[in-house]
């Protein structure tokens, strides 16, 4: 079954210099539970993309819908990460793997009667990303590649229905990037739910994504798309 819908897409920027449009008759259709990868050109839209799924932005034109519903609101079942894990630097690696529950209802009131089943919960991610045990320390205590381990922990805190990386490897040298693509491969074998992933990596997108999205630059579209053939290149 299809989670995410975006039919007929067109977004233009208010600020938008030329008032070109960001996206254009774009469709992108993603399943249920499926690793989906988008790879473009900067500037091709893929941000504005992952913006207009998540309803950070409403298109101008055609239809978004995230699980059934059209996206009128921010979708608070989305967990995110991005290139930069932006921790908060005074609340220990444990809290800000919390801080979603503290935002997102129905987990608010939960956190305040049951908090020691989520201090479980984020430690269990924990361990599933490689820190077991290092919840206490402060983000700026975590190297970067730890810093986004606890980042995936912290998108995947309120087991959301949908989880949006925008180039989350994009910052860490090959060697850990390789590491948390293998963290990231596990993660979605363990949990049900639905990946959208950006980046500029082809090789990236083809050890982890069940589908490849090709988009295209002005106009901001998805031009192709292919399956990932089995044996992966990972096999
Ligand atoms: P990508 O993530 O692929 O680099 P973006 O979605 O960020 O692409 O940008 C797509 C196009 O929209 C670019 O031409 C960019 O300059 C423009 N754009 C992005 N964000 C804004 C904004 N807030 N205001 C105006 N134009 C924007
Ligand atoms: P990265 O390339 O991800 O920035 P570093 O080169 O900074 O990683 O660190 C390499 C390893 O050293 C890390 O995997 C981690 O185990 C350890 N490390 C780095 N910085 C710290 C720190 N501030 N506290 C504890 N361990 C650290």
């Amino acid at each position: 079954t299809t989670f995410v819908d975006i039919q007929d897409v067109t977004h233009v920027y208010a600020r938008a210099e030329d008032g070109a449009p960001a996206v254009q008759n774009l469709n992108l259709t993603v399943r249920e539970d499926e690793f989906a990868a988008i790879v473009g050109p900067s500037g091709c839209g893929k941000s504005t993309l992952m913006k207009l799924a998540t309803g950070l932005q409403f298109p101008r034109e055609g239809t978004v819908i995230v699980g059934g519903r059209e996206v009128g609101a921010p979708v608070k079942l989305a967990g995110m990460a991005f290139q930069n894990p932006t921790m908060l630097p005074w609340r220990t690696t444990l809290d800000n793997i919390l801080l979603p529950l503290e935002i997102v209802e129905p987990h608010r009131s939960r956190l305040r009667k049951h908090k020691a089943e989520y201090v479980a919960k984020a430690e269990c991610l924990l361990a599933q990303v490689g820190l077991k045990g290092q919840g206490h320390k402060f983000p700026w205590q975590l190297s970067g590649g730890m810093q986004q381990r606890a980042s995936l922990c912290r998108a995947l805190i309120h087991e959301p229905k949908l989880l949006m990386l925008d180039e989350p490897f994009g910052a860490l040298d090959t060697f850990t990037r390789e590491e948390l693509w293998c963290v990231m491969r596990d993660l979605h074998a363990a949990q049900k739910v639905t990946i959208i992933l950006v980046t500029h990596d082809l090789r990236e997108a083809a050890f982890l994504a069940d589908r490849i999205f090709c988009m295209s630059a002005r106009p901001g579209r998805i031009v192709a798309e292919r399956e990932v053939e089995f044996p992966r290149p990972r096999d």
